[in-house]
């Protein structure tokens, strides 16, 4: 009998359990990867992030024939039409028995009950597996038998449970029948225009990469991970986004070169296992309190705080010219790249929403439309948390200084000249707040388009009042 492996955000050969159970109970397994670009446009995906899916999925094709298994790839337009024309697929090609990965958000999980409404209407086998997460996100509750809703106590069960249950990769075997041989993938109409060479989809490069970073920075990366100007964090997250990597493939990896360090705090490798916990974290959040999903904030009384909707202040921001030197070049390098450093999504964030106080679902949305990594758990909960309305959230009186950001994290000014060559001659002592020191309309730099004293005590008055009142 025939099986399809439905595959989503999991474009990978090994680590895929769906994939794996599929070839070892079965004589003839088929991929199928849906394109939905009715969906990605509402979703505003980035067309870098396209690109790099469309290139990943021509990669596939040959890793998945290594293992006799033929990759079909069918545009689907978006969701809701996504069921029947997987159905009509498993007709067209005798198939009974469909095998995924699961999705934690909301409209995947509605497009799912769908699918298996409608496979069981046909008497289809449907089995989800769960390699999305490192951490399934039904398994951890407070003792309290309710969800968790802060990172540090939802750590703490995510430990024991990884530990219970280490993850470990299967034995790679291959489908008995050899597949029709694979045709070329026409894909290229899909969002020509950008595409980012510096991101390889191929699997060994993927691998070279998550292996070298494990290798060599690993170690060192709870001292230097907050340096933009460094390269010093793993860059895997677009791998992790469309699941050409897999997260628990990370921590296996961790765990064979470091397994004594792993559980020292203090320790690099531990400080990034964390990183790894808190991508499961914000897929668990949007897992447990779906309104998340749904447009609204984590803390629901914050939808009625009145935010600023300056459109200039937004185009500054966006284009990379508000006179803060370190959100402009951060600005500037997402639009150029298509990625930026944890340390300055958080500066650029908390800058736009307690300086600018612009909402904070603009820019969920502007940044979704920049990002090759872009993933609607981690965005969604990364704004939420700078606009101090989500779980585990800033407190709103807590606000980052850009400027002294600026000089504790990028000391010579060295990312922002690489960023903003408007002020590459200026001195590593005047480079972070430029105005104060030279005539920045010589060089057509702008002047702070806030002042931040001003506006940051503005922002605590406007929180502290609605608090008050609600
Ligand atoms: P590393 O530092 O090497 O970390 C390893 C992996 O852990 C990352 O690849 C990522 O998958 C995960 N991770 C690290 N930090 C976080 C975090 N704070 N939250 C969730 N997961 C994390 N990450 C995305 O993958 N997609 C997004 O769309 C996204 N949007 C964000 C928006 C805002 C406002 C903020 C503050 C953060 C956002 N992040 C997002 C989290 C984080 O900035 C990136 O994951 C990280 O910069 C990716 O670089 P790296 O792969 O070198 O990460």
């Amino acid at each position: 009998m025939s099986a399809l492996v439905w595959l989503r955000n999991d474009l990978r050969s090994s680590w895929h359990s769906p994939l794996d159970y599929a070839i070892e109970h079965h004589q003839q397994v088929r991929a199928l990867y849906c394109l939905t670009p009715q969906q990605w446009q509402q979703y505003h995906l980035a067309p870098c992030k396209v690109n790099l899916i469309i290139d990943r999925l021509r990669e596939l094709k040959t890793e998945l024939a290594e293992r006799n298994v033929e990759l079909f790839v069918i545009d689907s337009g978006d969701y809701q039409h996504t069921p029947q024309a997987i159905i009509d697929f498993c007709q067209q090609h005798n198939i009974q028995s469909v095998y995924f990965n699961a999705e934690y958000e909301w409209d995947e999980r509605v497009r799912d009950k769908q699918f298996k409404k409608l496979c069981d209407e046909q008497s289809f086998n449907v089995a989800k597996f769960h390699d999305t997460c490192i951490v399934r996100p039904e398994l951890l509750q407070s003792k309290q038998a309710t969800p968790y809703k802060m990172f540090t106590p939802y750590f703490r069960t995510w430990l024991d449970e990884l530990y219970r249950q280490f993850p470990q990769p299967q034995a790679l075997s291959v489908a008995s029948i050899v597949s029709p041989a694979a045709e070329q993938l026409e894909l290229a109409s899909y969002y020509q225009q950008t595409h980012v060479a510096a991101y390889s989809a191929s699997g060994d490069d993927i691998y070279q990469q998550l292996s070298c970073f494990i290798a060599e920075r690993a170690p060192d990366y709870g001292l230097t991970r907050d340096f933009p100007a460094l390269d010093s964090t793993s860059h895997i997250s677009h791998l992790l986004a469309i699941g050409a990597i897999s997260a628990k493939q990370c921590v296996f990896m961790l765990q064979q070169e470091y397994a004594e360090k792993l559980n020292e705090p203090t320790h690099g490798v531990h400080i990034w296992l964390k990183e790894l916990a808190w991508r499961d974290f914000y897929r668990y959040v949007m897992f447990h309190f779906t309104h998340v999903n749904k447009n609204l904030p984590f803390q629901k009384h914050y939808r009625y705080f009145k935010w600023n909707t300056d459109q200039a202040h937004f185009k500054a921001w966006q284009n990379g010219m508000t006179g803060y030197p370190i959100v402009d070049a951060a600005m500037r390098a997402l639009k150029a790249t298509g990625w930026m450093h944890n340390r300055l999504r958080m500066v650029v964030a908390s800058f736009y929403c307690k300086h600018l106080m612009l909402p904070w679902r603009w820019a969920e949305d502007y940044f979704m439309s920049q990002l090759i990594d872009g993933d609607f758990a981690s965005n969604n909960g990364g704004w939420q948390w700078s606009a101090s309305v989500g779980t585990d959230a800033a407190p709103y009186f807590r606000i980052f200084n850009p400027t002294a950001q600026s000089q504790k994290f990028d000391l010579n000014g060295e990312f922002i000249k690489r960023w903003v060559p408007e002020l590459s001659s200026l001195s590593a002592k005047h480079i972070h707040q430029p105005s104060k020191y030279v005539d920045v309309y010589k060089l057509a730099y702008p002047l702070p388009i806030v002042d931040h004293a001003s506006s940051v005590a503005n922002t605590k008055l406007q929180f502290k009042q609605f608090i008050e009142l609600s």
